[in-house]
């Protein structure tokens, strides 16, 4: 029986319907080249949403979106709902998604393609081979933490609050992902905290260590304070493999690594939630750009971002390691070959449409597989 494979899409709002158009272009590829079925359902997200059901999600694609073994999101937002009152900007489909879904671990790669070296602002030879993955507490810590808030003091002057605060199952279970994901890279996880001044880096340090002792002796495990790791990640990058840290530190470290790459429109996501019984853990995979409002509509926007997040879909969700690196080399062989969309454009390369690199995408798998 052929195995049945749910992947809902919500393009949503700006960019986000022409970059998943692409994906469409390599999902039709793999039905057709590879026998390779996926149940597809599309729903709207985000501004679209507001449009169409005024709500940036509707309860009936929540639904969807749990069921199905993965989502696959473009972007939401744009100048049209910014004076939305905040409870129901496009944002709050997105923030709604990750929390129905719980989705604790946010995984952002960092590669650099050798035909973009170019685009890192670091020397060639400190970012050349550069392939980081930086697993990120995504629903807990400082940004969740009670007490929070703003309050005014008797003598008139404010303080505002937040708390820096994690349990032993909230660090074991992301813990337990950067593990696991090490294991299938090359076996080596940094955690990086601030146990030198924060008791809650105290207990993320001997969490992640006890659960490394007992379940993953395999995997090289080393500690870092996350200053010098932001230090490292500029000195020496090529020292990390799997980053593992907090919402907080994860929140700056993965936009520092980000930018060792390049360009935006180069970057994918995944977020997971807790494996069930059968091992399926929900997912969510998205580009880490935004809507790009500034270029919608105009064949300009790079479809990269969100084309490797679907390899990082077809290679955590759906078990199938080989489309996903079929599909980056397939990326890699249409930059090695000089194409390029107009936010990473170099001399003496040829600029092309949105679709035309999608094409291009699609026409490198036929030749590599
Ligand atoms: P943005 O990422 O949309 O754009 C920043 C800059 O990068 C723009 O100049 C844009 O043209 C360019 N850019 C982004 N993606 C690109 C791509 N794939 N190809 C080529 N160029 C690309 O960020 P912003 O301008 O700060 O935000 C625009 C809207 O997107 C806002 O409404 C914001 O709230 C929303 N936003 C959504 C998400 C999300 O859906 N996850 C993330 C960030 C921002």
């Amino acid at each position: 029986m052929p195995e049945t494979r749910t992947l809902l899409l919500l393009p949503g709002d700006g960019i986000g319907p022409e970059v998943m158009a692409e994906v469409r272009r390599v999902i039709d590829w793999l039905a057709r080249r590879r026998n390779l079925e996926f149940d597809l359902s599309e729903g709207l997200v985000g501004g679209a949403a507001i449009d169409a059901h005024g709500t940036p999600l509707a309860d009936a694609t929540m639904v969807e979106a749990l069921a199905a073994d993965a989502v696959l999101l473009g972007a939401v937002g744009g100048p049209k709902w910014d004076d939305l009152p905040f409870a129901i900007k496009p944002e709050r489909g997105l923030l709604r998604l990750r929390k129905e879904m719980a989705l604790f671990a946010n995984l952002r790669p960092a590669m650099v393609f050798p035909a973009l070296i170019g685009a890192s602002t670091l020397r060639p030879e400190v970012v050349s081979g550069l392939d980081i993955l930086i697993v990120r507490e995504l629903t807990g810590g400082v940004y969740f933490g009670e007490p929070k808030g703003i309050e005014t003091l008797p003598d008139g002057s404010r303080r505002g609050v937040n708390t820096q605060v994690y349990t032993t199952e909230e660090i074991r279970r992301v813990a337990r992902v950067a593990f696991e994901l090490a294991g299938r890279r090359r076996g080596h996880v940094c955690s990086v905290d601030k146990a030198n001044v924060m008791e809650s880096g105290v207990l993320w340090r001997e969490e992640v260590q006890r659960l490394h002792d007992e379940v993953f002796p395999d995997v090289t495990l080393t500690h870092m304070y996350a200053d010098n790791c932001a230090m490292q990640l500029v000195r020496h990058p090529s020292q990390f493999d799997v980053i593992v840290t907090d919402n907080l530190f994860g929140d700056m470290l993965s936009d520092e690594a980000a930018m060792l790459t390049g360009s935006l429109g180069m970057l994918p996501s995944a977020s997971l939630g807790a494996a069930d019984a059968s091992g399926r853990r929900r997912a969510l995979y998205e580009p880490v750009h935004g809507s790009a409002p500034d270029i919608a509509g105009k064949g300009l926007a790079n479809p990269l971002a969100m084309l490797l997040s679907f390899a990082m879909c077809l290679r955590y969700s759906f078990a199938l390691a080989a489309e996903a690196e079929l599909l980056e080399a397939a990326v890699a062989s249409v930059l090695d070959g000089g194409l390029r969309t107009a936010d990473i454009m170099e001399n003496g390369k040829a600029r092309v449409s949105t679709r035309v690199m999608g094409e291009a995408v699609t026409a490198a798998l036929g030749k590599l597989a």
